[in-house]
C-alpha cells in the first residue's frame, strides 16, 4: 500500500485491540489501492478517511432476569457503519466473543457485500455478548425484548434494518419483532428474517447457503467444472452450512463433513441432512448426536481438524479466521480445487495467499455469502409492496443476484489486471457504487 498506506494507520491508530476490523480493513484497502492511483478525485474528497470511520456506533446495556430469577447484564451494539446507498442494512449476533471490534469487522465487510447484491442497502452490523447456549426459551425471550427495547430507537424500515447472524435465528428475530411492533405501534419491515406469516420471505432461511453455491457454482463453471461428483467438507453446521450443505447436494456433490465449536462428523456415505436439521434445529443439540443416528459415522472432538479431511471443495461457513495457512497447505496436497467462504472473513490472510498462489478457486465471503443480505433485500421490497413471492420467484431473483455479483467481481478482477482474483475483483466491485455515491452527496 503507498496512497492508502497513511488510512491504514489511521485506522490501527483510532480503534486499537481490534483486530479483525484492522484485518478487514487492510484486506480493502490492499486491493483499492489501484483504485486510489485512478481515481484521484476520490483521495481528495476523502473518501477512503471516511469509508473506514462508522457513521455512528451505539452501545448500551442489556439486563435481562434469568429463570432462576437472577439479574444478568450483556452488552449490546449497533453499528450504523455507511448509508450511501441506502438504510443501514447487516445482522445481528449474540455469541460470547462479541465485541465493538468484531462487529465493526462485519460492519465494514457489509458495506461491500450489501453494495455487490445490487439493492440499495447502506452497511450495519450488530449484536451481543450474550451466550444463547442453553438458556430456556423465555430466557431467550427476556434477553431479545431488552435488546429490542434500546435498539428499536435506533432503527426502522427507512433507516436501519437488522437481520440474524451467529446465534440469532428465526425464534430470535420473532421475540425481537414482536417488541418493536408493541413499543412503536406499527407493523413494518423492521427486520429480515421473519417468520412467514408475519412478512417473512420463502428462501430466506435457505439463501446464505444455496446462494454460496450458486457463486461457487458459476466460479467452477468458467474453469468448464461444477459440483456434480464432487466431495465436499463444509464447516458449521448452523444455518449457512446446512443449506450450503442441501445445495451441494442438490448439484450432485457428496457433502460428507461438518462441525461445531466441539468437534466433527464425518460420513463418507454423505451426510444425512433431515438428520442434522432434527439435531440442529429442532433439538438445539451438538452435532456429536449424529453418530447416535448413523453408528458408521466418525466423530473427532476438538474444534480444529476438519480441513485434513480430503475434500474438492471445502466451504468454510462457522466463524472468522477458522482457516489458516496450515489448513490452506494441507487442502492444497489433498487437491483441493475450490473454497467458498459462507462465513464472514473465514480465511486468514496467510490461507488466501495460498489459495491465490496455487491457483485454487476462492470465493470470498463477501461476495460468496451476500446470497442472505440480498434475499433480506427482497424481503424488504416485498413488505414494503405488501407482497409476497413465491419459493420459485425468490429462489429465482437470488440466483439471478449471485450470478451478477460473480460477473461484477470477475470483470472488475479481469479490469485490474487479475482476472482469477476474487478478492481484487469483489472488494473492487463493492466499492465503486459506495465512492461514485459518497462523492456525489459531498463531506457529509
Ligand atoms: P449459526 O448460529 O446458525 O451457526 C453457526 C455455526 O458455526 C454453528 O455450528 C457454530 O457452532 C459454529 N461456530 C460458531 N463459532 C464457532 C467457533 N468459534 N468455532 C467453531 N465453530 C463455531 O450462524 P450462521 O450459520 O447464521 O452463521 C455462520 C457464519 O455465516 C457467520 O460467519 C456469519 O457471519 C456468516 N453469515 C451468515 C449469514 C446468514 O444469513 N445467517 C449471511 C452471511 C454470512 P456452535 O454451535 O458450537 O457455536
Amino acid at each position: 500500500m503507498k496512497i492508502l498506506a497513511g488510512v491504514y494507520e489511521q485506522v490501527v491508530k483510532r480503534n486499537p485491540g481490534e483486530p479483525e476490523f484492522h484485518q478487514a480493513v487492510k484486506e480493502v484497502l490492499e486491493s483499492l489501492e489501484p483504485v486510489a492511483e485512478r481515481h484521484p478525485e476520490y483521495v481528495k474528497a476523502g473518501i477512503f478517511d471516511r469509508i473506514v470511520e462508522p457513521e455512528r456506533q451505539i452501545i448500551f446495556r442489556v439486563p435481562w432476569v434469568d429463570d432462576a430469577g437472577t439479574v444478568h447484564v450483556n452488552r449490546g451494539f449497533r453499528v450504523q457503519f455507511n448509508s450511501a446507498i441506502g438504510p443501514y442494512k447487516g445482522g445481528l449476533r449474540f455469541h460470547p466473543s462479541v465485541n465493538l471490534g468484531i462487529i465493526k469487522f462485519l460492519g465494514f465487510e457489509q458495506i461491500f457485500k450489501n453494495s455487490l447484491t445490487t439493492l440499495p442497502m447502506g452497511g450495519g452490523k450488530g449484536g451481543s455478548d450474550f451466550d444463547p447456549k442453553g438458556k430456556s426459551d423465555m430466557e431467550i425471550m427476556r434477553f431479545c425484548q431488552s435488546f429490542m427495547a434500546e435498539l428499536s430507537r435506533h432503527v426502522g424500515p427507512d433507516t436501519d434494518v437488522p437481520a440474524g447472524d451467529i446465534g440469532v435465528g428465526a425464534r430470535e428475530i420473532g421475540y425481537m419483532f414482536g417488541m418493536y411492533k408493541k413499543l412503536r405501534n406499527e407493523f413494518t419491515g423492521v427486520l429480515t428474517g421473519k417468520g412467514i406469516p408475519y412478512g417473512g420471505s420463502l428462501v430466506r432461511t435457505q439463501a446464505t447457503g444455496y446462494g454460496l453455491c450458486y457463486f461457487v457454482e458459476e466460479a467452477l463453471k468458467a474453469k468448464g467444472l461444477s459440483f456434480e461428483g464432487k466431495t465436499v467438507v463444509i464447516s458449521g453446521s448452523g444455518n449457512v452450512a446446512i443449506y450450503a450443505a442441501e445445495k451441494a447436494q442438490q448439484l450432485g456433490a457428496r457433502v460428507v463433513a461438518l462441525n461445531d465449536s466441539n468437534g466433527y462428523i464425518y460420513d463418507e456415505n454423505g451426510i444425512n441432512l433431515d438428520t442434522v436439521k432434527l439435531i440442529k434445529e429442532i433439538q438445539r443439540g451438538r452435532i456429536s448426536d449424529y453418530i447416535k443416528h448413523h453408528p458408521h459415522a466418525k466423530y473427532t472432538g476438538g474444534s480444529r481438524g476438519i480441513w485434513t479431511i480430503p475434500c474438492d471443495i471445502a466451504l468454510p461457513c462457522a466463524t472468522q479466521n477458522e482457516l489458516n495457512g496450515e489448513d490452506a497447505e494441507i487442502l492444497i496436497k489433498n487437491g483441493c480445487i475450490a473454497v467458498g467462504e459462507g462465513a464472514n472473513m473465514p480465511s486468514t490472510p496467510d490461507a488466501i495467499d495460498l489459495f491465490l498462489k496455487n491457483n485454487v478457486i476462492f470465493a470470498p465471503g463477501k461476495a460468496a455469502n451476500a446470497g442472505g443480505v440480498a434475499t433480506s433485500g427482497l424481503e424488504m421490497s416485498q413488505n414494503s409492496q405488501r407482497l409476497s413471492w413465491s419459493f420459485e420467484e425468490v429462489d429465482e431473483k437470488l440466483k439471478g443476484i449471485m450470478k451478477s455479483i460473480y460477473k461484477n467481481s470477475s470483470e472488475a478482477a479481469a479490469e485490474y489486471g487479475e482476472p482469477d482474483n476474487l478478492v481484487l475483483g469483489a472488494n473492487i466491485a463493492g466499492f465503486k457504487k459506495v465512492a461514485s455515491a459518497m462523492y456525489a452527496q459531498g463531506v457529509v
